[in-house]
């Protein structure tokens, strides 16, 4: 599924925080951006690395992301962070909570890199 008009007009609207720190309306710690995507320092860091990668087109879930270019771009931009902050060696993890059950909170997709310390499995 494609962006919807509803969700174009309620990210023109500043319903979606990811939208607006894309946007640069609403603070916060970018560690990387282009013209396609977006990368920022979660505020509620879980490791040591914790950073979120999004796209700039608001794509609510990833079950709505069809494009295998941003999927591309965002998976090529997640591991060169992960390379450039030295984490290629140890490991990291990459999460995508999709949907409520998946414990969703911010509807605009996103990818969690974490990263600095030895995660469990299976996960919580
Ligand atoms: P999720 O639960 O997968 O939807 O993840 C949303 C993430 O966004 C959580 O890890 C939050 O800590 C993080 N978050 C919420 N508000 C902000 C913000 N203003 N800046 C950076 N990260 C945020
Ligand atoms: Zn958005």
């Amino acid at each position: 599924m494609t962006p919807s008009c509803t969700d174009g007009v309620k990210a023109l609207m500043g319903d979606c925080l990811f939208c607006e720190i894309a946007a640069g309306r609403k603070k916060a710690a970018i560690v990387y951006e282009d013209s396609e995507v977006v990368a920022f320092k979660d505020i509620m860091p879980q490791a040591p690395t914790h950073i979120l990668v999004v796209p700039r087109v608001h794509v609510p879930a990833a079950s709505d992301l069809a494009d295998p270019a941003i999927w591309g771009k965002l998976m090529a931009v997640t591991r060169k962070l992960a390379s450039d902050l030295g984490h290629e060696e140890t490991g990291y993890r990459l999460v995508i909570n999709t949907g409520p059950q998946a414990g969703q909170t911010i509807p605009h997709l996103h990818v969690h890199l974490l990263a600095g310390r030895a995660f469990r499995w299976p996960p919580g």
